[in-house]
């Protein structure tokens, strides 16, 4: 029988949902579970794939190509798991499937409504993810706060989950502030208090509070939330900033939470293996070395719009015990004409982040100039191989005007174009070349080596490619194409042999880092930025 967990939010957004469904996951997971995450998102798009990252941050992409609200990313990162489609269900989605059986005649004879039809297919898709996953807890989070209209719907199904799975299978856990005011720092309840009113109003009684706070919460505070809100004393869970997010499942398992969920959920673990994630967050707290990587994109000034590559720089830094520090660079910074070596000289390597679009791209050329040109550790991601293409036949091979057809119409060499798939494709929705492939590397290349394989997987959300017309020129110039794809057909991936680390990869391996798994490429870059640091020191 699976058991249901439902993470709401109350008071104010951006409260940290994920991270606690994350962290609720791990827990559950040490103690030997099969968990399947799944988030509700209100909005009407049917995915994430068309949303701007500055609104919205990262679109992350599943291996069967989903592509998703970044807090998929923080399930698969703090439980280890694998999502997919079912994992993300959005009111776009919803409604798309209630309006096709409509339009078959599934209802033929009856007017279609919110309760029951449209709740009806949340909660199936819920109980079709828990059988596809066979999973014996499905963790699923409500996008939005409480109070909001959209999600009326997901909180009415979810309430009716209790009834359809049982009360003694299904547990609500509400995300909530408890806020400080004035000159004393008083701990404020009320806003908890109104949120939870909310929840109940609709016929939801949370069974565990977590409560944010910027200071630990008094117990006569706990008390009287607990009294307030119908909830436990030992349920009112407190929550506050710790210095890394890995850190939170370790919090919560002190505070008993992860006891009290098998408990509520009669769930009777046989083992709880938290020592391997402690260790990594001491690893985490206490590094040994510093270098910092400086990551050029477009969407910069959103922490959230690159979130699987920073997550990744920090699990890269993990086996060599160093803290990674990224410097945020907004490409079209490097267009302004200022030497180039006032901003990249002092960081110890280069990430050239993913991107779609004209603007930032004579930055990013530029970036990756001064990389080959100096040593400077660089990773190429997506745009980022695409990017290191056009630099290279511009100023190596001498192809001056070299572009990507998706910066100019027709460019003098187009050595990035479309790949043959997507010529003729005018929806903007899903329809790039998405989710995992297959790729071979060379035998003998660094990325074999960092691989420890020739043989491998990544993800993938382009619809643009190495122009095959030029493979021979640009390796005649000394570019090694280091991965293709198993038919030969597309460049997966380029290594600059000679230079201390060089590499572009037209995947996304930032999706499938993992704290306790960094990624080979990510790790690759992170101790070649240590050697570089170590050499520069031992020069001085
Ligand atoms: N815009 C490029 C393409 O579509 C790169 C996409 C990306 O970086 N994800 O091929």
């Amino acid at each position: 029988m699976t058991k249901y967990i439902f993470v709401t939010g109350g008071v104010v957004s951006s409260i940290g949902k994920g991270i606690t469904t994350a962290s609720l996951g791990r827990l559950l997971r040490n103690r030997g579970y099969t968990v399947a995450p799944v988030k509700l998102d209100p909005y009407i798009n049917v995915d994430a794939g068309t949303m701007n990252p500055y609104q919205h941050g990262e679109v992350f992409v599943t291996e069967d190509g989903a592509e998703t609200d970044l807090d998929l990313g923080h399930y698969e990162r703090f439980m280890d798991v694998s999502c997919s489609f079912g994992s993300s269900v959005t009111t776009g989605k919803v409604y798309q499937s209630v309006i096709a059986a409509e339009r078959r005649g599934d209802y033929l004879g009856g007017t279609v409504q919110v309760i029951p039809h449209v709740t009806n297919e949340i909660k199936r898709r819920i109980v079709t993810l828990a059988k596809e996953q066979e999973a014996d807890v499905v963790i699923a989070e409500i996008g939005g706060t409480v109070g909001d209209i959209e999600s009326l719907p997901f909180l009415e199904a979810i309430r009716q989950m209790q009834i359809d799975a049982g009360k003694e299978n299904t547990l609500f856990v509400h995300v909530t502030l408890v806020p400080t005011v004035g000159p004393w720092a008083e701990v404020k309840t009320k806003p908890t208090q109104h949120s939870v009113y909310k929840l109940r109003e609709i016929g939801i009684a949370p069974d565990v509070l977590i409560c944010r706070s910027d200071v630990d919460l008094p117990e006569d505070v706990r008390e009287k939330i607990s009294l307030f809100c119908g909830v436990r004393p030992e349920a009112v869970i407190e929550s506050r900033s710790v210095p890394t997010i890995y850190e939170v499942p370790v919090a919560y398992e002190r505070l008993g939470l992860g006891e009290l969920v098998c408990q509520k959920l009669g769930l009777e673990p046989t083992r709880n293996d938290f020592a391997s994630w402690e260790a990594l967050v001491d690893t985490l707290k206490n590094p040994e070395h510093e270098c910092t990587i400086a990551v050029v994109g477009k969407y910069t000034s959103n922490g959230d719009a690159y979130k699987s590559i920073s997550e990744a720089l920090v699990h890269a830094g993990i086996p060599h015990k160093a803290k990674v520090n990224v410097k945020w660079i907004e490409s079209d910074t490097l267009e302004t004409g200022k030497d180039i070596r006032s901003v990249l000289g002092a960081v110890d390597g280069l990430v050239v982040a993913p991107g779609f679009g004209l603007r930032g791209i004579e930055g990013k050329i530029e970036a990756v100039r001064y990389a080959r040109e100096s040593g400077l550790p660089f990773l190429g991601i997506c745009l980022g191989l695409q990017i290191a293409v056009i630099e290279f036949a511009r100023n190596v091979c001498g192809l001056t005007g070299a572009n990507s057809e998706e910066m100019e119409d027709s460019p003098a060499y187009p050595v990035i174009h479309l790949l043959p798939e997507q010529r003729g494709v005018t929806e903007k929705g899903a329809s790039m070349r998405l989710g995992s492939y297959p790729c071979n590397l060379v035998n003998g290349t660094l990325g074999a080596k960092l691989y420890e394989s020739t043989k491998i997987t990544e993800r993938h959300r382009h619809r643009y490619e190495v122009n095959n017309d030029f493979r021979e020129k640009l390796q005649e110039h000394g570019l090694v194409i280091s991965g293709v794809s198993p038919d030969y057909r597309l460049v997966e991936m380029i290594e600059m042999p000679g230079h201390p680390y060089f590499v572009g990869t037209q995947a996304h391996p930032e999706f499938k880092s993992r704290p306790n798994r960094p990624h080979p490429l990510f790790a690759g870059l992170v101790g070649a930025a240590l050697k570089r640091i170590e050499a520069k020191a031992s020069v001085a």
